[in-house]
């Protein structure tokens, strides 16, 4: 839980004392712990590194959790408060620190500390470690927000999504640490909650499928012991939301696609949200049960604002269901023919008080660019349907397609708030694709912004279909076999989009290469396809 102290607390003086650390990252450094009953700690505290999130201009969160065996429900924790301290420098070996404090890890929070490390300068990068039970942790690198409305010179964020862990390993990680990026901003699908499936997978998931705390703890366990995940948070402060994974497959508020009891549904997402918040580097208030206002705003300077919005806990039932079928605890249907309720103004993706929220921002942001870090892929698109042999238009009922109305309520805010170059962030289709978005009252105008879907990490999407139905689709470019991430780059005149391929998202080892390109112009909406 949060608890910076500003100045720091007295040491206990017969708890004292100096240890050596070993470990490259520490190698000499001495320090001492004030932590009362610290000798009676398991080792291997830090198991699951560190990682820093939603920079301000003046402060970062810093989060770890202490988890000796990882996999246990209690993290190997015995079940007391834990004092952690923690140290912000302005170099790596920690001879200058400029903040520290003790934060404590409460076992009701699995252990999880978030600090939010205060009193920073705007716009400049920092060390940060914790210490505890005589250990201290992996040196993480922080990043601070240019100050408020400041003239930054660029940004350089890279967006990722769905890293299933048994479709591949980690490389796209290691190519994001070598872009270093200002910031990482991570779309959803962080874990994938199935069970352990040997089809296609190259390592396999460590637990059943969870539907308690200790099984989601197990399971961000599994994906944060990766080292190169690890080396990814290490590397640069994270912005993160969530898709439907973090929880079940296309849940839609309080519906499972099975349409299993809500309540039992609830203490899922509850126990779901939980782990999410204990293994995240988040500036948001902890859950309170089954409800976590996790949308927010993030600023960078004059530059850019990112809108991270929530599509998945306050949004409306699936459209064109057939009748009764929640009430008989069906499974929902996925693809969607053209039905009365689709459109329907009043049928939402985000909830009335997120758009309400979002209105607001778009109408008040003072940034140059307004990035809408969302889930999915914005732009409608028609599925193939094998069960309807017929030219009739289908849609998958979970992305933005199941939510016409929803999503031009957002394109027609762009327009009448006049908000400042719009662009749409997705990720969840497993795909990379890029298109330019039009005023719905004006199709046939110029466009107004531009999304880009910055593929997957690593999990897979086979189908043949998405290229053959790209060009219909109005996408300007569409890959689904190839796993990797996108890079933004802007500074006040434009900037570029860069979608980055791995040769192999099966191999630890695996190279990469830009596979597309696309330059942004201010002032000019939409985006314009540049030849690699
Ligand atoms: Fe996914
Ligand atoms: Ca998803």
């Amino acid at each position: 839980m949060t608890s910076p102290d500003a100045p720091q607390p007295p040491r206990p003086p017969e708890f004292s004392r100096r240890l050596v650390l070993g470990g490259a990252a520490a190698a000499g450094a001495l320090f001492s712990i004030g932590a009362q009953g610290a000798s009676r700690l398991p080792s291997g505290l830090f198991s699951l590194g560190v990682a820093s999130g939603d920079p301000e201009p003046d402060s970062v969160i810093l989060w770890t959790r202490l988890a000796p065996e990882p996999l246990a429900g209690d993290g190997g924790m015995p079940a007391t408060s834990v004092p952690v301290r923690w140290e912000v420098a302005e170099d790596e070996r920690f001879a200058r620190v400029v903040r520290s404090g003790t934060a404590r890890a409460e076992p009701w929070w699995g252990h999880s500390v978030h600090v939010d490390a205060d009193g920073l300068k705007p716009g400049r990068a920092y060390f940060y470690r914790f210490l505890a039970g005589g250990e201290a942790s992996p040196v993480g690198r922080a990043r601070t927000a240019p100050a408020r409305g400041a003239k930054v010179d660029r940004l350089r964020l890279c967006f990722a999504s769905c890293q299933k862990f048994e479709a591949g390993f980690y490389a796209a990680w290691r190519h994001v640490v070598a872009e270093d990026p200002d910031l990482i901003l991570f779309l959803g699908d962080y874990i994938y909650e199935g069970a352990p499936n040997k089809k296609d997978a190259v390592r396999l998931h460590r637990n059943p499928e969870p539907i308690d705390l200790a099984g989601y703890r197990a399971r961000y366990a599994t994906y944060k012991l990766d080292p190169l995940l690890q080396a990814a948070h290490h590397a640069a402060p994270w912005a993160l939301t969530w898709d439907d994974h973090e929880v079940a497959n296309d849940y839609a508020g309080a519906l499972s696609e099975g349409n299993g009891d809500p309540m039992a549904f609830l203490r899922r997402r509850a126990a779901a949200y939980q782990a999410y918040y204990e293994h995240q580097p988040l500036r948001v208030r902890p859950p309170r049960g089954a409800d976590m206002r996790i949308y927010r705003t993030l600023d960078w300077g004059a530059l850019a604002q990112l809108q991270i919005v929530d599509d998945r806990q306050y949004r409306g039932p699936h459209a064109c269901q057939p009748a009764g079928l929640i009430e008989a605890h069906k499974p929902y249907r996925s693809v969607i023919g053209d039905c009365a309720d689709l459109r329907d103004p009043s049928r939402s993706m985000l909830g009335a008080a997120q758009e309400r929220w979002l209105d607001e921002r778009l109408a008040r942001s003072p940034a140059q660019w307004n990035i809408l870090g969302q889930q999915t892929i914005m732009r409608q698109s028609i599925v193939p349907d094998a069960a309807d042999p017929s030219d009739a238009p289908h849609y998958s009922a979970d992305n933005w397609s199941g939510y016409p109305a929803a999503r031009e309520k957002i394109f027609r805010r762009w327009v009448e708030a006049k908000t400042s170059n719009p662009l749409a962030l997705g990720g969840d289709i497993h795909a990379f694709a890029a298109a330019q978005i039009v005023d719905p009252d004006r199709p046939d105008g110029a466009p107004i912004a531009a999304e880009f879907v910055g593929g997957s990490i690593t999990s897979l999407r086979n189908d043949p279909d998405f290229k053959r139905l790209a060009p219909g689709n109005g996408l300007a470019f569409a890959e689904n076999m190839v796993r990797g991430y996108g890079r933004l780059d802007i500074d006040a005149r434009g900037g570029s989009v860069t979608y980055r391929g791995l040769a192999d998202a099966r191999r630890e080892d695996s190279g990469i290469a830009d596979i597309a390109r696309f330059s942004l112009e201010a002032g000019r909406p939409g985006l314009h396809v540049e030849t690699i």
